[in-house]
């Protein structure tokens, strides 16, 4: 079987787990504080907090940033549902503007036309999609426009760049993900970025119980921190980044070259400033059910991300929200397939998706 998803941990990642059980010291402390550290420059950010999860990082993220009850907040209905579901949990309202039908990214003309349409609506949440940045010159010239607060939502993005910046730079705020299928792991984990030192001290208060001082607590909080051993594991994984990057660049490239030309498939496109860093290699196929049979006869691991779009999952009918109608969505979420692109592929493993393929579209067409 050729997994869909495989996190490369390796003896560095191991050695540095066990010096963290050694010292005794498992929750967060110096190992999390150095990881902070390292990801923010790394990233091109003043400032991060580290978090349980990338869920919990979009949360903490947002009420740093002061969105609350009532809120519009903005976002792409095509993403995994905790973008979305992080408008929610501060009881705002999320509000949906359709995706490009190239890169599966927010479209500018649509999220202009949606803030027309809404002129309340005080933050955006820009997704970069599988690794690939969004449309940033477009989009900041519009939140400068419609005076937003932008939050990149930067969990598939690690290490993508735009115009050789990396993504989580260009917002008020970003968060990523550390979850094992992501482009780096630390297990479960998040981080939040930010330049802003108002908010940094707002979102490093509130992933601990709101505390300013030993127990003297400002504000309702949480506790979404990371712990030691999370970081340790971080540490290492941030110095591989650019590797595993660079293999999922290499395979992808590899997937396109031999598919591009196969009847009813559509390869992944990169905008020429942009630099995708591939959490997904995805295609577009009409005979996805054909493609699909015969993937699961060759072992091949696969994925649909996402089959259905947010605005469609159960508990967002509900009369308080109505979020419209998106055709460039629905259309997306019927075709789109998502291949094994990750670092631990090898040369036969492309081979083996690359003839598995070729097999199921030659004998639908
Ligand atoms: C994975 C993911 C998240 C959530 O991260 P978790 O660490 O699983 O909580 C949020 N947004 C997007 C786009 C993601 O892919």
């Amino acid at each position: 079987m050729i997994p869909i998803a495989c996190p490369s941990i390796g003896e560095e990642e191991k050695q540095e787990i066990l010096k963290v059980l050694d010292s005794g010291m498992l929750a967060q402390g110096e190992w999390v504080r150095d990881f902070e550290e390292e990801f923010a420059r790394e990233m091109g950010a003043s400032y991060g907090i580290a978090t349980s999860s990338g869920t919990t990082a979009l949360h903490l993220a947002l009420l740093a940033a002061g969105v609350g009850p009532e809120d519009q907040v903005i976002t792409t209905p095509f993403t995994f549902i905790a973008s979305s579901n992080a408008i929610l949990f501060c009881r705002g309202v999320p509000l949906f503007a359709d995706i490009h039908p190239r890169t599966y990214t927010i479209d500018p003309e649509r999220l202009r036309e949606a803030l027309e349409r809404n002129p309340r609506v005080r933050a955006l949440i820009l997704v970069h999609l599988y690794g690939l940045p969004a449309f940033i010159e477009e989009i900041l010239e519009i939140v400068q426009e419609y005076k937003l607060l932008l939050i990149e939502d930067c969990a598939q993005a690690h290490g993508a760049l735009y115009r050789g910046q990396p993504v989580g730079s260009f917002g008020h705020l970003s968060t990523f993900s550390f979850y094992p299928t992501k482009n780096m792991t630390t297990g479960e984990g998040g981080m939040v970025l930010t330049s802003n030192e108002e908010f940094m001290e707002r979102a490093r208060s509130l992933v601990n119980h709101g505390e300013r001082e030993r127990y003297y607590h400002q504000e309702l909080g949480f506790n979404y921190r990371m712990n030691n051993m999370e970081a340790a594991l971080g540490r290492v994984q941030l110095k591989r980044l650019d590797s595993f990057n660079r293999k999922r660049r290499e395979n992808a490239q590899y997937l396109t070259r031999h598919l591009s030309s196969l009847p009813g498939l559509v390869t992944p496109y990169t905008p020429k400033d942009s630099e995708h860093v591939f959490h997904q290699y995805t295609i577009r196929v009409r005979e996805r059910e054909e493609v699909i049979f015969q993937l699961k006869r060759e072992e091949i691991g696969f994925g649909i991300y996402y089959p259905r779009p947010v605005y469609r999952q159960p508990f967002y009918q509900s009369p308080h929200l109505d979020p419209g109608h998106f055709p460039v969505t629905e259309e997306i979420c019927r075709e789109v397939l998502s291949l094994p692109v990750h670092p631990s592929l090898t040369q036969r493993d492309l081979d083996r998706i690359i003839s598995a393929l070729t097999r199921a579209l030659e004998k639908s067409y």
